[in-house]
């Protein structure tokens, strides 16, 4: 039987979708699955040679200093530094993480009491409710709505939420809607943290992949930011490396050294071989990257493209992996999914999931070729939507 404490967490969602597409495959269907996000690209060559080579060093078979070995970290300072021109000191501003997910999951038992209050999107990441249900701290939504381009209005929010809130998680390019923030509205949010004693944790995980030739604003980028807040970084999407679990947070010395506590009692750091293979992914060649974020330029186009073709009224994508769709009437999100999965063996994320301010909507991946994309607006086509 399991704890008062684990039967409180919310459903893992994706693993239900995941069911119903093997069920479709098990009746020998071809489903094209843009569902999950899982990146369906290998890790460039360079960093699994790296690997391999560094696999082979003793030193990487013993454990490594609890918190990671300082070339990492100041790997990931260096990265800050050439991509987005921040300062960072390495030992002090840097936290290696097991992914961007062990981060955000643990950040509300590094800082918060029982009862306090986060403020977290709607739609959102699911996983950032699951480090609140952990930690036995309240929610407070802010709705992403798409007249205020997926951005939270801050004066909408009641100023005793407000006055109650401790952490605040944003996530930009987003996930699920694939908006940008704006310098504005992350001065913004500065300011407003400072005013309401605010944590802000910004989940960075899509920071390389901006489309149209703009590049995704990192939050430290903004006056201030360091004072009042921590971004999240993970080379899961911008290198292909989601299976190997590494990433960082970067920013505010004191919650740097809070997740480093914590991680202190849970772990010993990441095996070193791949600390080694990730500093390499920071430091060497970038090409990958580009090549990485042309690919998904070239799906989102397809894919835009092929819908507005159908007469879809859909908006692009300004970064991450995902456009976020509006469902036609009279379907709910999970109807329209349903529908889709079952009639053409495309499956979709019923925007529900992320939160009420979800429903309506549906979540494309963007994680399969452009053939398979064509493929798909081709099947979406031969459905009748209003009748089928
Ligand atoms: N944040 C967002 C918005 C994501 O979509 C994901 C992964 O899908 C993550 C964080 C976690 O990434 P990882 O734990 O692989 O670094």
């Amino acid at each position: 039987s399991k704890s008062n404490l684990l039967n409180s967490l919310p459903k893992q969602f994706f693993a239900s979708l995941a069911a119903r597409v093997e069920a479709e495959k098990a009746k020998g269907h071809d489903v094209i699955n843009l569902g999950q996000g899982n990146p369906d690209q290998p890790t460039p060559p360079h960093i699994v040679a790296k690997l391999q080579e560094a696999v082979k060093n003793p030193m990487n078979h013993k454990y490594s200093p609890f918190s990671g070995y300082p070339y990492l970290k100041e790997a990931a300072a260096a990265y800050y530094q050439r991509e987005y021109g921040v300062e960072l000191d390495a030992e002090s501003e840097v936290a290696i993480l097991f992914g961007g997910k062990a981060g955000l999951v643990q950040l509300p038992q590094c800082l918060l009491n029982p009862g306090d209050t986060v403020l977290v999107p709607d739609p959102g990441y699911p996983d950032y409710l699951s480090g609140i249900m952990l930690a036995q701290v309240k929610t407070a939504i802010m709705p992403l709505l798409e007249e205020k381009q997926y951005l939270p209005d801050y004066q909408a929010l009641p100023l005793e939420t407000l006055n109650l809130a401790k952490l605040m998680y944003l996530n930009y390019p987003n996930n699920p809607t694939g908006a940008a923030a704006t310098s504005n509205f992350f001065e913004r949010t500065v300011k407003l943290a400072k005013k309401h004693t605010i944590c802000v944790v910004h989940d960075f995980a899509y920071g390389a992949i901006g489309f149209d030739g703009n590049k995704p604003l990192s939050f430290l980028q903004t006056p201030g930011a360091k004072e009042i807040g921590i971004e999240i970084y993970t080379l899961s999407k911008t290198y292909n490396m989601a299976g190997w679990r590494v990433g960082f947070a970067v920013g505010n010395k004191s919650v740097i050294e809070a997740i480093n506590l914590l991680q202190d009692h849970l772990y010993v750091s990441l095996f070193p071989a791949i600390q080694e293979a990730a500093a390499a992914a920071l430091l060497d060649s970038q090409t990958c990257v580009e090549e990485l974020i042309g690919r998904y330029q070239d799906r989102r186009d397809v894919l835009i493209d092929g819908l507005q073709s159908l007469g879809w009224n859909v908006t692009a994508p300004e970064g991450s992996f995902f456009a976020w769709l509006k469902v036609p009437k009279p379907y709910t999100s999970e109807q329209f999914s349903d529908l889709l999965l079952r009639k053409a063996h495309v499956a979709v994320a019923a925007g529900n999931g992320f939160g009420e301010f979800g429903e309506g909507y549906v979540r494309v991946g963007l994680l399969c070729s452009e053939d398979r994309l064509r493929e798909a607006v081709k099947r979406i086509e031969a459905l009748d939507l209003f009748t089928d």
